[in-house]
């Protein structure tokens, strides 16, 4: 009997990515198409549905199982999506599983995003070895995991583990949901990307003016870090900053669980160790009711294809269920 074979597809606002992949994380097909939201739910779920089935063909297996990322908040038992800010089109109570089902042939699972991501790392990432393990996306936004004793932990709404919106500073910045000083607020790619434009408007970093030409548009967390890496101090410490609030957010989900492993992926991760060492450091100085330095607090191994994997997780543990 050949192999069992599953579907992972990691929707996103501006890209779909999609696997076909066997039970121990073997990916044996992958692609990616445009996500075009704007065509709404039904158009963008067709276009889904058929890369699913390329994928199948291409691969010269039938998917046991399909398992989905969407990006915002999910009703788990019904397979609807609820609140997804990113998405253009209405995406709310959209009977996702129940549209997807009979175009992929299949049993469809639907969680959010960096929930499934962090099924990913628990299960084929620094997981492998951890009981309880808390995930944060740091990226556009920070999205986050926590697997606790083994079992992911989702909450009644699929909503439990969203790290990047607890509070660190009560009258600090408006956040996306609506509360005040989220860690999403302070420490996403965009919060500090605002605090390098304000520094080049106003003179301070002739170093990160040149890197962008003069385009305060252009500034990013990447530029940034290379004027900080060029000896620009006011930049350099603009993004210490921002990454002690990301330290002081993992210091109180570290106090609360006391995790095996504190797994960082997204974009930002690419600054290095500017950004690990300050939250390592931020993490031990702030936990002080025990020794943290047996907490891991590691970079990704799966990159960008830890949602794609646990989705492959998803739906294997689907096909077993069923
Ligand atoms: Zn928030």
């Amino acid at each position: 009997m050949s192999e069992l074979t599953f579907a992972a597809v990691d929707l996103g606002g501006s890209k779909i990515a999609a696997a076909i992949g066997t039970a121990d994380g073997r990916l044996v097909a992958q692609s990616a198409i445009a996500t075009d939201s704007h065509e709404g739910p039904h158009g963008v779920l067709g276009r889904l549905a058929l890369l699913v089935r390329d994928l199948a063909a291409l691969s010269g297996t039938t998917p046991s199982a399909l398992g989905l990322g969407v990006p915002g908040l999910v009703d788990v038992a019904n397979g609807t999506t609820k609140f997804l800010p990113n998405m253009t089109g209405e995406w709310r109570d959209v009977p996702v599983r129940a549209i997807l089902e009979p175009q992929v042939h299949c049993p469809v699972s639907v969680l959010n995003d960096a929930r499934l991501a962090t099924l990913g790392e628990l299960t084929y990432g620094h997981g492998r070895n951890a009981r309880t393990l808390v995930c944060l996306t740091l990226g556009t936004g920070i999205g986050g995991g926590i697997a606790v004793d083994g079992a992911l932990r989702l909450g009644p709404l699929g909503a439990a583990g969203e790290i990047g919106h607890q509070t660190i500073v009560p009258d600090g910045p408006m956040c996306t949901c609506g509360n005040r000083g989220c860690l999403e607020a302070l420490a996403s790619g965009p919060a500090i990307a605002s605090r390098g434009m304000y520094l080049l408007q106003c003179g301070r970093a002739p170093l990160l003016r040149d890197i962008v030409g003069g385009d305060i548009g252009a500034v990013t967390t990447k530029e940034m870090a290379a004027a900080a890496a060029r000896g620009e101090t006011i930049v350099r410490d603009e993004l210490v900053r921002a990454f002690e609030y990301l330290g002081i957010g993992i210091a109180n989900v570290v106090t609360m669980l006391h995790p095996d492993v504190v797994v960082l992926s997204g974009g930002l991760t690419e600054i290095g160790s500017l950004l690990l060492d300050t939250v390592r450091k931020t993490v031990l100085r702030r936990v002080r009711m025990f020794p943290a330095t047996d907490v891991r607090i590691e970079r990704s191994q799966l990159g960008d294809t830890a949602a794609l994997l646990g989705g492959l997780a998803l739906s294997a543990q689907t096909a077993v269920g069923r």
